[in-house]
Formats: structure tokens, C-alpha cells, sequence
């Protein structure tokens, strides 16, 4: 059955706003950020729990226009799980159709089949440390191609040795790139810097620009 929002053609919206992106393939990019309200999973680390019940119902005009009128290129959507509100794939759709530069931050536990096309997708990989690895979707990999970004959040050494693993398990470096990023106050990032070098492993170390620059405020 097809609900008011979807009908209506509205997202829930937690706030739009300008940045760098921090993260992934257009790291340091001016980026509009579309932050959607709402998640199905509580990862202990979350720094966005702000966007779990809070925001305003918006049409896609209005998303698309406010999007535009801040003049950047490149666009993020993201959350909150942002696929957890239908109208998300119809949003990114018209984002892409006004040609912006689309990224989608997703968790990894819904399904990214519908998502269209010229949208680069970082996935997250939910490690044992941010207590919701049950939720990976593994479906989701046979789907992935060499323009999808795959990201680990490591959380301690344990959590690093069992992303190598995983990695290994399901073949992931082979389908598209692989992200490591230190959890912010659990893993020095020199640490997990000197842990890839020393298993060589082809992953992308990364840290979260937007932290290093501002800190953990959101809107940034
Ligand atoms: S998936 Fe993202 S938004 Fe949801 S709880 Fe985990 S870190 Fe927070």
C-alpha cells in the first residue's frame, strides 16, 4: 500500500546544508548535504542520533530547489538511513536530472537495488564493534560495481581483524572499493593507518575531514 508521503511525493528532512564532503570518493568537495530524519539502527557510535525523530516534511520542489539554491555541485544524501523513507530513490532521481554530482551514504542494511544509476553509493559494512553487524544486508553485494564505495567504520583491533576477514570472506575487493575509517575517540588513526600498511591491505584509509576541521557539531 502506497502511504500519504509517497503519494504526495514528501520526504521527512532533518536539515540541509552546505559543507565539505569528509568522507569517500569527493572528500573535500563543496557539498550540499540532504540529511534525512530517521533510522532503523542504533550503531553505539552514532554522531547523528539528533536525525532520528526530528524534521519537517518537505515536497521534492521544494528538496530540489533549496538543494540548488545553494549552489554546489555535488550533492550527499544521507541520514539517518536515508532508503528507509521510500521517496528517497524518487529524490535522488530528480537531483541527478538537474546534474548534480549525487552521493548516497547509506548503512548497508536496506536494499540499494532501486538506486539510480548515475548515483555514486557508499555503503556502509556495520563492523561487531557498532553492535548492529546483524543488519548487514549481504544481498547487497552481488550488486555492487567498481563505482560503489564500501565503507568499515574499526572500532578496535578486533573489529579490524574481522573486517579483513570479511572482506576476504565475500570477495569485496574485487567488486569495488573498500573504505577503512578509525571510529572517532575509539582508534588512533595512526594506528589503523600502520595496521593496513603493515598487511598491506588495498583498502583507502580515511579520516572524517569535517572532523579534523570543526569537530563533532552537526551541521558540518
Ligand atoms: S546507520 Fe548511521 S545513522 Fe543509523 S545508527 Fe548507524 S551510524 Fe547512526
Amino acid at each position: 500500500m502506497i502511504g500519504p508521503a509517497a503519494k504526495s511525493g514528501r520526504l521527512r528532512i532533518n536539515e540541509i546544508f552546505l559543507s565539505l564532503q569528509g568522507e569517500a570518493d569527493a572528500v573535500g568537495y563543496p557539498t550540499v548535504f540532504v540529511r534525512l530524519t530517521g533510522c532503523p539502527l542504533r550503531c553505539q557510535y552514532c554522531d547523528t542520533e539528533y536525525a532520528f525523530h526530528h524534521g519537517d516534511w518537505l515536497d521534492l520542489d521544494a528538496i530540489v530547489d533549496k538543494v540548488r539554491g545553494l549552489g554546489a555541485h555535488h550533492v550527499c544524501v544521507t541520514g539517518g538511513e536515508p532508503l528507509a523513507q521510500p521517496n528517497c530513490l524518487r529524490l535522488l532521481e530528480r537531483l541527478c536530472d538537474a546534474g548534480l554530482q549525487v552521493s548516497l551514504e547509506t548503512s548497508g542494511a536496506l536494499d540499494i537495488a532501486g538506486v539510480d544509476s548515475r548515483v555514486s553509493r557508499v555503503v556502509d559494512v556495520k563492523t561487531p564493534g557498532s553492535r548492529e553487524a546483524a543488519r548487514n544486508r549481504i544481498e547487497n553485494f552481488s550488486g555492487l560495481n567498481p563505482r560503489d564505495q564500501l565503507k568499515f567504520v574499526i572500532c578496535s583491533r578486533e573489529d579490524y581483524d574481522w573486517s579483513k576477514a570479511f572482506l576476504q570472506e565475500h570477495a569485496l575487493t574485487e567488486r569495488c572499493r573498500i573504505l577503512f575509517s578509525p571510529s572517532y575517540t575509539e582508534v588512533s588513526p595512526t594506528a589503523l593507518a600502520d595496521w593496513i600498511l603493515a598487511d598491506r591491505l588495498p583498502v583507502r584509509f580515511q579520516i572524517q575531514l569535517h572532523k579534523v576541521l570543526w569537530g563533532d557539531v552537526p551541521g558540518k
